[in-house]
Formats: structure tokens, C-alpha cells, sequence
């Protein structure tokens, strides 16, 4: 049995579609959702440039290993510490490099800047821009204009950051909501590097904002994320009806998002649960032998490992109320149901995710026709 999950997740990683210099163990993947896909993408980065501490080109060779669909290098547009070495008149010089270096590969570079304010307002990027020069500007407000003028996608950066809100809890000042009001930011980073909020998802909701979630990343993403020993950057999951930059956009001004945040998934329930529900499914099930236990095969095909608990009635045979499901894999539960059963229901509270403060989705698998299939052998 256990050959047979090995021969099945070969086959996932063959069925995989091939880009280039993606590395397949540790390419971001999460299946489409029903009427979109899952685009992996990363709206916030930096590069020598700013105060980052490598060429755009290797933003790019990492964006393609990590398989991202989408990257924008927002440099500081006010904090320029290498300048004297690497003079920047052009803010859209690491943009027009990094694209350059994406050649034909299918990662989509977008056009950003961070904008860079002592709070409030603190930082912001501004992404879809057009060109990043005229959004530099000493006056915030007129700063905002311009990127709102350029039809940019505006989102508050690391609100709760302890440089700058001492607590790490976050003050909505007058001047955050004005710019909320006046549909100049739409969007606020829930999770920013290794840093995670509940006060920014509670924003998130009471205003309407976009989740974000950003690697921020100025070193490189391998060592700050630990990748070789099985992190992963944090990104923001995009539900879009394409591939294109304009339908991203679309998806971002729209809100269907969710953050992929140290094995956590965080959102709205109306997006997570879609992609948890494909993500993970009942892939098979059957009595065992003679017994009324029933086994269940949980498939999931994504990155995350979940972490449930049962929340139904019926309890298990292998498991006490808490079921960790590996990512790439199946997991086999044996379930007491008294009897041979046509149908029964399973409810989990998922408690890798966040749709609320405190709050975790339930998901439910019914399992249907187990009493018509007898396993012999089973791997619990
Ligand atoms: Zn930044």
C-alpha cells in the first residue's frame, strides 16, 4: 500500500505542467478552484535597488524555482541606502531588469513601488503601476493620487510592524481610514514575512480590504524561509479567471484572495473553502473485512498539511479528534460507524486556517457506497 501512494505521487509530480527552472519539491502548489486558478504570487520584494541585497535576477531565478505565477520588486521609493553605489534616478530600473530577466518564461513581473512613510501612513505599494518616478513624492497624499490615477492596486504594508507601532497591534488612524474612504488602499498585508496579525485580518474584514500576505523578502528566500529544509515563503493564492495581468488585477480589486502563511490558509471563507474543498477530498472508501469500520481515504493535493478536528459525532478507530493530513498525500482513517452504512457525514474544523478572528472553517465529507466495497488490507 504504502508503494502505491509512493507510484501515485510520482505520477502527480510527472502530471505537473512544465515551465521552466521550476524545481518540482519546491514549486508553491495548490489546485485550481472551480472557475478559477490558483495563481502563487508575490506583490512584495525588494532588491539592491532599495535596501535589498541582490540583483533583480535573482529575484526572478527564485520567483521561477518557488513556481510563482506572478512577482513585483517594490522597491523603497524613499529609502535608497546603496545609492551612492548604485545610483537609481530611474525608479523603474529594477522593474524593466527583472522583466528582461523573465525573458519568455511564463512568470508574470509586475510593475510596483513601496511607498515609504513614517506611519501614519506607513508603508504602502502601489503594484499595476505604469511608472513609478511620479508616485515618488514627498507629500503622501499626492504620492497615493498618482498611483491611484495609474490605476494601481494599493495595499498597507505590515501595519502591525513593530518598527513603527511599538505593540505590534495596529492604530487605523484618521489618515489609514481617509485613504480606505477614498479608495486609495485597497488591499493590507494580514502576514508580511515572518509576522502575522489578527488586529489586520479583523481590518481586512470591517473595511473590505484585499488579504495580502508577502515574503517582503531582501536577503534570499531560501535561508530566510528555510526552504531546503521544507519552508516555504509566504505568498498570497490568487483566484483568477486567467493567467493575464489584467484578469490578476481584477481578481486582487475583487478580494479573491487567500494568504498561504506557514502552513496556514487565511481569508474569507467564500475563497478558502473552495480551495480547501479541492485540496482535499475523499478519494475512496470500503468496510474492512468482516468489521463495521469503515476506511476512508482522504486525498490532498496541495502543499498544505492539514491540521483537523473532528467535529461529528463519530469517532475513529486509528485517530483521536485530531487528523494530520501530509501534503502530496493520503491519509487512511478508520471510522466506527456501528454498523455497515450506505452514506455517512465527516465534519472537520480546520485549524491550519483563519477566516476570522479566531475562527477556523469546517469543512464535510460525505462517503457514500462504503458498504459496498470490502478492503482486505489496509495501512493504519
Ligand atoms: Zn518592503
Amino acid at each position: 500500500m504504502r508503494k502505491i501512494i509512493c507510484i501515485l505521487n510520482l505520477t502527480f509530480i510527472i502530471n505537473l505542467h512544465g515551465r521552466n527552472n521550476i524545481d518540482l519539491n519546491r514549486r508553491i502548489d495548490f489546485p485550481n478552484v472551480k472557475g478559477f486558478i490558483t495563481m502563487v504570487c508575490d506583490f512584495h520584494t525588494h532588491s539592491v535597488f532599495s535596501d535589498g541585497s541582490v540583483w533583480p535576477d535573482i529575484r526572478i531565478q527564485e520567483a521561477q524555482k518557488d513556481g510563482l505565477d506572478a512577482i513585483a520588486i517594490t522597491e523603497h521609493l524613499e529609502y535608497q541606502p546603496y545609492k551612492d553605489d548604485i545610483p537609481h534616478p530611474d525608479r523603474n530600473r529594477s522593474y524593466d531588469l527583472a522583466k528582461k530577466y523573465s525573458g519568455d518564461s511564463d512568470l508574470l513581473v509586475i510593475n510596483g513601488a513601496e511607498i515609504t512613510k513614517s506611519m501614519p501612513p506607513g508603508h504602502s505599494n502601489a503594484i499595476f503601476i505604469n511608472d513609478a518616478n511620479p508616485i515618488f513624492n514627498e507629500d503622501y497624499i499626492k504620492s497615493f493620487a498618482e498611483a491611484k490615477k495609474q490605476d494601481a492596486f494599493i495595499f498597507w504594508n505590515h501595519p502591525f510592524w513593530i518598527g513603527q507601532s511599538k505593540d505590534g497591534l495596529i492604530n487605523l488612524s484618521k489618515m489609514n481610514q481617509d485613504l480606505i474612504d477614498k479608495e486609495m488602499l485597497h488591499g493590507i498585508e494580514v502576514t508580511n514575512d515572518l509576522t502575522y496579525s489578527d488586529e489586520a485580518i479583523q481590518i481586512a474584514i470591517d473595511n473590505n480590504l484585499t488579504f495580502i500576505g508577502t515574503s517582503d523578502v531582501h536577503g534570499l528566500v531560501d535561508w530566510q524561509y528555510k526552504i531546503p529544509e521544507g519552508g516555504h515563503r509566504p505568498v498570497t493564492l490568487v483566484l483568477s479567471k486567467n493567467r493575464t495581468a489584467k484578469e490578476l488585477k481584477k481578481a486582487l480589486f475583487a478580494g479573491r484572495t487567500i494568504v498561504w502563511y506557514n502552513n496556514l490558509l487565511i481569508g474569507l471563507e467564500k475563497w478558502v473553502k473552495p480551495l480547501i474543498e479541492s485540496s482535499m477530498f475523499v478519494e475512496s472508501s470500503g468496510y474492512y473485512r468482516k468489521t463495521h469500520v469503515a476506511v476512508v481515504n482522504i486525498r490532498n493535493n496541495s502543499d498544505a498539511r492539514f491540521i483537523l478536528k473532528n467535529t461529528s459525532s463519530l469517532t475513529f478507530y486509528t485517530n483521536s479528534d485530531l487528523i494530520e493530513v501530509q501534503p502530496h498525500s493520503i491519509k487512511q482513517i478508520g471510522v466506527k460507524t456501528g454498523e455497515k452504512l450506505s452514506k455517512f457525514e465527516l465534519t472537520f474544523e480546520v485549524l491550519n486556517s483563519v477566516i476570522g478572528l479566531k475562527k477556523h472553517p469546517e469543512i464535510k465529507f460525505i462517503i457514500k457506497g462504503a458498504n459496498n466495497n470490502t478492503i482486505q488490507d489496509v495501512i493504519f
